[in-house]
């Protein structure tokens, strides 16, 4: 087989994880579930990428910056509103604490989101840098924001991804990187070395093309590990966690079961939209619920029956009903049985005695004794019209 798509640092690092793995995600085209910290970790680059991607001195404001997170907020893989808000606001903070950091050295930076593509040694690799500044002395300083809560700072020093970012620099850009710089946003620290040796971007060459070589050698198996299998997303499809699972060469996942399925990955697409669609509705009438209970407080509140937004008309409709309180049904009976009308309703029923209450037959004491007994639910169904 042919490469199903450029090679990258992200999807190398995911061969070299669990080569099953990669497959489900690049080849079978399964989608992984959306995670919140890459959510996060995207709304502040794009919120980065406006703040440097200015064409002309001077700088955006601070509100300009904090505005551009919000228009590019990503608000999938939260648990839920709450974890979100907390996460914007964190978001807000940093960037409020960046701006105050660096306002005064603000430079336009050489390129922001450097999307490059290559060849190393005939395979094609493709990525994007977050940031190139030029050095004094003309070479290139390459910077990459990371917006976890830790970052191991050790791994500056051998971690690949620097290592293909000046690769992929020096051979496009044709200028020698001088500075290569894992910039740690809540922190606000900048961890910067010098440019790798020869050496390493030779073991990265070599990485790259062995990666690439066992891909088109549909090598696929499993590579299970404590860290890798606890939060992969694919242990259904997983031949190490599901039976059902086939993990030969070349085959296409069957889904999880009793027996093989016919499980295409546009089946699965769709599977998990659906699901997505159902935790949305359900999360959306959660809301509706609770917006409906204040509406509904107000309305009483102020005696409306009818009132306007921007966009819709909202009206109380239903009729006031009677409901009885368990305890108070035997002398709902007694009542209606000593006024010879028990017959009438069967059973103290809220919808029959409210019958009952219409009639102006019915003697003006029982109805209050009635009355008395139960205890009224105001209309509570509201009648929404598009404006
Ligand atoms: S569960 Fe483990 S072995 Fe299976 S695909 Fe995921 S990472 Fe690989």
């Amino acid at each position: 087989m042919d490469l199903p798509r450029p090679l990258s640092h992200s999807s190398i690092s995911l061969y070299q994880e669990c080569p099953f793995k990669y497959r489900l995600k690049y080849i079978d085209k399964i989608p992984e579930k959306p995670k919140y910290f890459f959510s996060f970790g995207q709304s502040m680059h794009m919120a980065l990428e406006f703040f440097y991607g200015v064409k002309a001195l001077p700088a955006p404001s601070r509100a300009e910056l904090l505005h551009s997170l919000k228009e590019h907020w990503v608000s999938v893989g939260y648990r839920d509103k709450v974890q979100e808000a907390e996460y914007f606001q964190q978001g807000k903070d940093i960037l409020g604490r960046y701006y105050e950091e660096h306002v005064g050295d603000f430079r336009i930076p050489l390129y922001v989101e450097y999307n490059f593509q290559m060849t190393v040694d005939g395979v094609p690799v493709t990525g994007k840098v977050d940031r190139i500044d030029r050095l004094e002395d003309g070479r290139l300083a390459i910077l990459d924001y990371k917006t976890g809560k830790k970052l191991a700072v050790d791994r500056i020093e051998t971690d690949a991804q620097l290592t293909m970012y000046q690769l992929a620099c020096e051979d496009q850009l044709g200028a020698e990187v001088g500075q290569l710089t894992f910039y740690h946003l809540p922190s606000l620290k900048p961890h910067s070395v010098g440019r790798r040796p020869e050496a390493q971007v030779a073991e990265l060459r070599r990485k790259i093309v062995g990666t690439a070589a066992a891909i088109v050698a549909e090598r696929f198996d499993p590579k299970p590990s404590e860290s890798s299998c606890r939060w992969c997303d694919y242990k259904t499809y997983c031949p190490i966690f599901s039976s059902a699972a086939p993990s030969g060469k070349g085959e296409h996942l069957a889904g999880r079961g009793d027996g093989p399925l016919p499980v295409d990955s546009d089946l699965a697409a769709l599977i998990d939209r659906y699901g997505d669609s159902l935790s949305r509705l359900a999360e959306a009438d959660r809301e509706a619920a609770q917006v409906k209970a204040a509406i509904l407080a107000i309305l009483r509140s102020k005696g409306y029956v009818r009132a306007f937004g921007a966009r819709y008309e909202i009206q109380r409709s239903g009729t006031e009903k009677i409901e009885f309180p368990e305890g108070n049904k035997k002398k709902v009976i007694r009542l209606l049985k000593d006024a010879g009308l028990y017959e009438r309703v069967q059973a103290p029923s809220g919808p029959l005695i409210q019958k009952l209450l219409a009639d102006p037959g019915t003697d003006s004491d029982l109805r209050a004794a009635l009355r008395e007994l139960g205890a009224r639910v105001e209309p509570c169904d509201l009648k929404v019209t598009s404006l």
